[in-house]
């Protein structure tokens, strides 16, 4: 298959590992059309296949009009001979071949592909008339498709081959239930990293790239694809180099973190004795226990949205006991819980809400909670009746101003109140915390530090807010620069506001779990760092290897800077110093980059 050039594609790591295997296509959205690239001694089959499905669909046709002439009425008739001008169609005919030969693709997909073409002209065309011909475009090519489905094709997929599972989405269910002896990996065309497939992905310990635009209509059955679940890539038809390359790095980290895996016993300081807390992003109860075992000495942030995802929202009780399984596997280390942040790109599917020209900047997250008031409630009394099992800190995620976080507040105390009028118990010390994730809280963080008993500053937002740069897009992906002038300033300000009257700052959006801002982090003065699961033995790694000293030079020097691309480089050049076999250009911390 020399011809087939390698096609990298970009999407959102959902779940770490690397894997090389054969696509297994799940397409639900019609009716199955096997798609498979071809060899150049398959083409001229695969041609013949298609000219044979051809003339047994025209015979088809001839002998449907030929009963029909004995019948009265001419309309049907001419609707059978405008079927049968369309399957002699040049455009059908040569265009179908046509890319048999360049695209080096089965009839199948060839066909699909031209008959979407024809219709996509008859759609674009502002006659009434016309538009109604692209239905007959459609039976036309359904005819030639079934007849060629009864073909058997030469083509076959590799046996005993891994798979890689290629979607336009996957249910929790279906990707649950896959193979593991067979499958390897997902690529799927919808979803975020906090989709239901990513979080059943990672916990299933399967590479997931999601959000991968246009890939099924590029990727046939059998073809061969490396899943890079670290760099959210997908390459299509890999060189024999890069399948090598790619595997030395899959083993590369397998191996470093294997060896890591041995410190988790050690404690979390730097060489001169600075303490700082490690804690894993979790979204799932049944991530826990792969939580601790990566080292974690607490959980910084439960997501709780994928508790939220069923038709309808979820009882105190149930609720309650999810809360419950994790303080019952975390023992006495703290666990914060966010409060339902849903809305924006995640959906919500039992609260119906307008369309909204801006769903990050609309009515999501604590906004929705405190328009949703039973809804809210509820949550905060299943947190806090919790609360009783462990050592419970409230998050409220993406607080924009001081009414919003005494609303908030308000609600906490009439929950407290439903409670004590019931007799039922919770913990009276339950810390309360806030996201800083919008520009506006970072800014007035000096009077929410007032109010709080701790931030847990959210980069993904906060970045995306900061810098206009949509962290969905993936157009304008590199201007989201958490090394940025404004956002090294912004972080600064939120930490020394917080510890102006002793609150302690943790991070839990993506920077604080990519090795590369460590020294940075560290040096502005943060105190707990969350992240996934896979990062967690690397920090752990490079803080004990850190001196805190060096990190605040190094950030004392940025902080004065003015250009944020001269903050990079000295960012990287520090970092590259201080841990040579890190960050390398095959190293651990760039392979694990935007974990
Ligand atoms: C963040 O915004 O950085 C964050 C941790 O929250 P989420 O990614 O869930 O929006
Ligand atoms: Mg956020």
């Amino acid at each position: 298959m020399a011809r087939l050039r390698t096609k990298i594609f970009k999407g959102i790591d959902a779940s770490p590992g690397i894997c090389v295997g054969r696509v297994l296509l799940t397409d639900r959205r019609r009716y199955h059309v096997p798609k498979t690239h071809v060899s150049d001694d398959q083409i001229p089959g695969e041609l013949e296949r298609f000219r044979e499905a051809l003339e047994q669909s025209i015979a088809e046709l001839e002998a449907i009009r030929g009963k029909l002439s004995t019948k009265k009425g001419r309309e049907p008739k001419a609707i059978i001979e405008a079927h049968l001008l369309i399957m002699q169609d040049e455009m059908l005919i040569a265009g179908t071949e046509k890319t048999i030969h360049s695209e080096a693709v089965n009839a199948e997909w060839a066909l699909q592909k031209n008959v979407n073409q024809i219709r996509k002209i008859f759609d674009a065309v502002e006659d009434d008339y016309f538009k109604e011909r692209r239905s007959d475009v459609e039976f036309v090519g359904r005819r030639i498709m079934n007849n060629l489905m009864g073909h058997e094709t030469s083509v076959k997929l590799p046996e005993h081959s891994i798979g890689v599972v290629v979607a336009r989405d996957l249910s929790p269910a279906d990707t649950a239930g896959l193979n593991r002896d067979r499958v390897a990996g997902i690529v799927t065309e919808v979803g975020g990293k906090a989709s239901h497939t990513s979080i059943v992905a990672r916990s299933l310990k399967l590479p997931a790239v999601v959000g991968v635009e246009g890939i099924l209509s590029r990727v046939g059955s059998g073809d061969r694809v490396i899943v890079d679940g670290y760099r959210g890539e997908v390459f299509l038809h890999p060189s024999e180099r890069a399948v090598r390359e790619a595997l030395d790095r899959s083993r590369g980290l397998r191996d470093r973190t294997a060896e890591l895996m041995a410190e988790l016993d050690k404690p979390v300081v730097t060489l001169d004795n600075h303490r700082v807390m490690l804690s894993a992003n979790v979204e799932m109860v049944e991530e826990v226990p792969a939580a601790l075992n990566y080292g974690a000495e607490g959980v910084g942030l439960f997501r709780t949205e994928f508790l939220f995802m069923g038709r309808r929202p979820p009882s105190e009780g149930f609720q309650r006991s999810c809360y419950k399984k994790i303080f019952k596997q975390v023992g006495d280390r703290p666990v914060t819980i966010r409060t339902l942040d849903i809305g924006g790109d995640k959906r919500h599917p039992f609260l119906r809400a307008e369309p909204e020209a801006n769903p990050a900047l609309g009515l999501r997250s604590i906004r929705l909670s405190l328009r949703s008031r039973p809804i809210f409630l509820t949550q905060l009394r299943a947190l806090l009746r919790a609360s009783v099992e462990g050592r419970l800190r409230i998050l409220f995620p993406m607080i924009s101003c001081l009414r919003e976080l005494k609303d908030a507040r308000e609600a906490l105390k009439e929950a407290k109140a439903q409670l004590e009028a019931k007799g039922q118990a919770y913990d009276k010390k339950v810390e309360v915390g806030m996201m800083i994730e919008v520009p506006a809280a970072a800014l007035m963080s000096d009077v929410f530090a007032k109010e709080v008993d701790f931030f847990s500053i959210g980069t993904n937002d906060l970045i995306q807010y900061t810098l206009a740069v949509d962290r969905q897009n993936e157009q304008v992906a590199y201007l989201f620069n958490p090394l940025h002038v404004s956002i090294l300033r912004l972080i600064k300000r939120v930490i020394d506001n917080a510890h102006k009257v002793g609150i302690p700052v943790a991070m839990c959006g993506e920077m604080a779990g990519d090795p590369l801002y460590l020294h940075v982090l560290l040096g502005l003065g943060l105190d707990e760092v969350s992240m996934n699961l896979p990062a967690l033995p690397y920090a752990r790694h490079l803080i004990r290897a850190s001196r805190l000293k060096e990190a605040r030079r190094m950030t004392r020097e940025v902080l004065q800077m003015d250009d944020s691309e001269d903050i990079g480089r000295t960012v990287r050049r520090h970092m590259a110093e201080k841990f040579p076999d890190f960050f390398t250009s095959k190293g651990p911390a760039e392979i694990l980059g935007g974990l």
